[in-house]
């Protein structure tokens, strides 16, 4: 921790009654309607605070003064002497809060208390309160799960998290640099007589800088501020004590500021309290899975209309003879459906009858005989229609043939029975009639197979 040496211990080298003139004579002194005490409890959706400012038992006047401006809070300590130390702090407080970042930037929060400085110089200069009137400047400011810190001087921050106390602040004070040196305890430090002095503070030097820095919490973190007249009565161990066992900010800082009178109430005391209710860490996840959840459904609806444009391309350029009913048709698309929802329209009917096609090619009609195009889609049809049409034909042939042949046998029979000699004119026999009838039959029936043998090649 960096110390102004050159800006000199000078400041509040305050005169401190040994004893309180008032000391309590009780375990717990009351803090509830004391004169010139100041409070201030409220709460956020994601913070708690309660403040409690107390003049002491020894001083006549409160120098210290403190700020809740959720998610900022701040707390300054004067000094100078009667109707400067508070000008001071007053004047710091007010630059603060109209200087302070609106987000958890620790180097804008550390300008700002730089700002505040030169408003305490001018003060000074302008006779708005006295020369060499000062004070300490600490500041956190709460967003979500980050703590922006703002420190100059010897008023402190404690971190209560998990039960454990821990100090975030170094104290620009002389004994502090006592205790860094290993040449006093932390406990000596409260007690020695010059923890008065500090090193650094608002009011003094133009080129004064703050340290910043900022800090993780978390939702159940309590964060403690306080000027020196707790920290400098109540040890670590006894504020960590009190703050664990306070149910709510407002009952942690009244129960501080009762034991810093407790103990004697040499000094001012001011002490605000913030737990953190709730860090943001939670909606901050609710909001990447709903990023991802977009993402998913986007990806899905690209995907979707990619199938749907590939599928849009394929009913548009996609032609197949099939089975309308039982007659051949020509259909736009594919055959297959999605959902229940056909990828086809029938483009074309016929009379041509399915069944009237060999069983072969009626199973590929079945399946979808994919064309072309619609045209020869069209053609495919008609070479049926010609083929059936020449079956029936040939079959019509044949069918004669085998009348004829049935009729030769019957005469050939009647002969027979007359006994008839043979014929000689040379004409054919009847046998030989009925001879001639098989053999068109069969030459009508191959003609017929071979010619739809090639039209199946031909729809392939
Ligand atoms: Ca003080």
């Amino acid at each position: 921790m960096t110390t102004d040496a050159s800006n000199a211990p000078q400041a509040a080298q305050e005169s401190v009654t040994p004893e309180p003139t008032n000391a309590p004579g009780r375990n717990e002194m009351p803090v509830e309607n004391r004169a010139g005490a100041n409070t201030d409890a409220g709460s956020t959706s994601t913070l708690a605070w309660g403040a409690r400012s107390d003049v002491g038992l020894v001083r006549s006047h409160n120098e210290d003064a403190f700020l809740v401006k959720a998610p900022l809070f701040v707390v300054c300590d004067g000094m100078g002497g009667h109707a400067a130390g508070e000008v001071a702090s007053s004047i710091a407080v007010q630059t603060i809060a109209e200087h302070a970042p609106t987000h958890a930037d620790d180097i804008l929060l550390g300008v700002a208390v730089e700002d505040a400085n030169t408003a305490v110089l001018e003060g000074s200069l302008s006779g708005v309160g006295k020369p060499g009137m000062g004070c300490t400047a600490t500041c956190v400011l709460i967003e979500n799960n980050k703590m922006a810190v703002a420190h100059v001087g010897d008023s402190r921050i404690y971190l209560l998290h998990g039960g454990t106390l821990v100090r975030i602040t170094h104290d620009h004070s002389y004994v502090e640099e006592l205790v860094d040196s290993g040449e006093i305890t932390a406990d000596e430090a409260r007690i020695h007589p010059s923890r008065s002095i500090i090193t650094r503070a608002l009011g003094s030097d133009p080129d004064m800088y703050a340290d910043h820095f900022t800090l993780d919490v978390s939702t159940g973190d309590r964060i403690i501020m306080c000027s020196d007249g707790l920290s400098s009565m109540v040890p670590d161990k006894d504020i960590e004590e009190l703050a664990v066992s306070s149910v709510t900010p407002q009952a942690a800082a009244d129960t501080l500021v009762s034991a810093a009178l407790t103990s004697g109430g040499h000094d001012n005391v001011t002490v605000v309290v913030i737990d953190v209710v709730e860090d943001g860490l939670a909606s901050l996840h609710n909001i990447q899975r709903l990023k991802q959840v977009r993402t998913w459904i986007i990806i899905a609806a690209a995907t979707m209309l990619a199938v749907f444009a590939v599928l849009v391309g394929l009913m548009h350029n996609s032609w197949y003879v099939g089975n309308n009913n039982g007659t051949v048709g020509v259909y736009r698309g594919v055959r297959d459906e999605i959902l229940g929802i056909p990828l086809h329209t029938l483009i074309e009917h016929s009379s041509v009858e399915v069944c009237d096609l060999p069983a072969a090619l009626q199973n590929q009609i079945d399946e979808g005989i994919i064309v072309s195009s619609a045209e020869e889609g069209h053609a495919t049809i008609e070479r049926y229609r010609d083929q059936i049409d020449d079956e029936k034909t040939k079959a019509a042939a044949a069918a004669e043939a085998t009348k004829a042949v049935a009729g030769a046998n019957q005469k050939q029979q009647k002969d027979d029975d007359e006994d008839t000699p043979e014929d000689e004119t040379g004409d054919a026999t009847p046998s030989e009639a009925a001879q001639t009838g098989k053999q068109a039959a069969d030459e009508a029936e191959s003609s017929a197979l071979a010619q739809v043998q090639s039209a199946e090649r031909g729809g392939e």
